[in-house]
């Protein structure tokens, strides 16, 4: 058996594992990073940047179905999926290339194989042992099936993988789940011309966001015609070749072309060694400090296999974290609630921070929430987009949660982010005045409402 070492080793290339190994290498160590797929993982491949690659092509085609409202005459004549599919996969390869340029330039060694940890330094690919002074591990995630009710993943019964590249648009389509994928994959194919019935088994749909903005997305997604049926459990799924029949707890059956399952994602931690090396795991996943170190020295988790938030961005920042641990520079322990959250449906959900029912737990009925409609916001009218911008504010002034919705309004969670993780006062921020006609108005508007000045608000 031959052996290889670094002073870095990384068990997978996707988000988190090569933000390890690029800023590892940044400081000065030897990297190597082992990947069984491609580089870029789950987000780059059957994540973030294809689902958000059809999510444009459904916003174009949204343009031109409603170009008329705009006084621009199109004719739209249908989506043409091999095209999209196309236009997606070139995305995704100069991404590809450009990573992996990426990566080479800082002289990381990348190892093309399925890793195992054998050893508390040791990783074992095919017929070789590579050691690190430390082990990184970052093996990421896949979707969650529900084998319980006869949901085994095949045929017309597909997760968001195979959601990605179906061949054609189905005419009926049923989403298991209204969650971040359910939500993405709904408003995509509606926009490309499917009936979307949504079964999300919480009351709302988002449930993880704000109230508020649950109840202005469903009243957007209404009046797209797509159906939320919330509360409501599915007990059995069957197919045969001409469609497949979901049957809820209600008594209702529904038929669709395809069954999308999209009730969350589960760690990739199975058959990889990690528990016979002393990885203490929790339900699959990872436990770590807040260090993100995991039972046995110097073997540190990033990513969606640790708990907590399954975000791209999420990874670079654990990736980052861990490089300068490892390195001895004693990084800040993240917040994770201080971590942006963007769904990109039409319209988009953006937040960060405290939901007003987790701000009440934590400081009290006093906490304060604003929430300015997006009717007052002239460049939000221009775009016909409607939403809002709700703010909560603890007892303190300090702003500590910031909630969106409506179309483009991921675009403003970097200012939203700055405003939760400085921990900033909101009649301060109040003073500095937004550009005009701009979304981020809106926010601005919430500031001044917090501070009792109020500009563009009925008195
Ligand atoms: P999720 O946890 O966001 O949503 C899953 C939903 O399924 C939940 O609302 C849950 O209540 C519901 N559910 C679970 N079991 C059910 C059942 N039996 N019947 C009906 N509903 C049921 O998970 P997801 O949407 O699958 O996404 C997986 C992960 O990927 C998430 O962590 C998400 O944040 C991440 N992701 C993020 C983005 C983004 O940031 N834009 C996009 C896609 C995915």
């Amino acid at each position: 058996m031959s052996h290889r070492s670094a002073d870095v080793v990384v068990l997978g290339g996707g988000s988190g594992g090569y933000a390890a190994a690029i800023r590892s290498a940044e400081l000065g160590r030897s990297v190597i990073l082992i990947e069984e797929n491609e580089l870029g993982g789950t987000c780059l491949h059957q994540g973030c940047i294809p689902t958000k690659a059809l999510l444009h092509s459904a916003e174009v085609a949204d343009s031109a179905r409603t170009a008329s409202q705009f006084g621009v005459d199109v004719t739209f004549d249908g989506v043409d999926l091999e095209k999209v599919l196309s236009y997606q996969n070139t995305i995704v390869t100069r991404l590809h290339k450009g990573l992996q340029g990426l990566v080479d330039s800082y002289g990381i060694t990348v190892v093309n194989g399925r890793g195992r940890l054998v050893g508390p330094n040791g990783v074992e690919v095919d017929d070789e042992v590579i050691t690190g002074g430390a082990v990184v591990l970052a093996t990421g995630s896949s979707p969650r099936t529900l084998p319980g009710i006869g949901i085994g993943i095949g045929g017309r019964v597909v997760t968001s993988d195979q959601a990605l590249v179906l061949p054609s648009v189905p005419k009926k389509a049923i989403i298991l789940g209204g969650g971040v994928i359910g939500v993405e994959f709904a408003s995509v194919w509606a926009s490309f011309g499917a009936s979307v019935t949504i079964v999300e088994a919480m009351p709302r749909l988002v449930p993880n966001e704000d109230e508020t903005i649950s109840k202005y997305l469903e009243r957007a997604f209404r009046r797209r015609k797509i159906t939320a049926k919330t509360g409501v459990r599915v007990t059995e799924v069957t197919q045969n070749e001409d469609a497949v029949s979901v049957t809820l707890g209600s008594g209702d059956i529904l038929d669709a072309d395809v069954l999308l399952v999209a009730v969350g994602r589960g760690p990739n931690t199975a058959s990889m060694g990690y528990e016979e090396t002393g990885v203490m795991l929790d339900k699959g996943f990872v436990v770590t400090s807040d260090r993100l170190r995991t039972t046995v020295p110097n073997v540190f988790a990033v990513g969606d296999i640790v708990p907590g938030l399954q975000l791209a961005h999420r990874g670079f920042q654990q990736g980052i974290f861990v490089a300068e641990e490892i390195a001895g520079l004693r990084p800040d322990v993240i917040d994770e609630t201080g971590i942006p959250r963007v769904t990109y449906s039409h319209p988009e959900v953006a937040s960060v921070g405290l939901t007003e029912t987790a701000a009440r737990e934590k400081f009290g009925e006093n906490v304060e929430t604003v929430t300015y409609d997006l009717a007052g916001n002239g460049k939000s009218q221009i775009l016909k987009t409607s939403g809002a911008v709700k703010l909560v504010v603890a007892p303190t002034g300090v702003v500590v949660g910031v909630h969106m919705v409506g179309d483009r309004v991921g675009e403003l969670i970097g200012e939203a982010q700055l405003l939760y993780n400085f921990e900033v006062d909101a009649a301060q921020a109040a003073k500095f005045v937004h550009a005009h006609p701009t979304q981020g108005e809106a926010l601005g508007e919430a500031l001044m409402a917090v501070a009792g000045k109020p500009l563009h608000v009925h008195g």
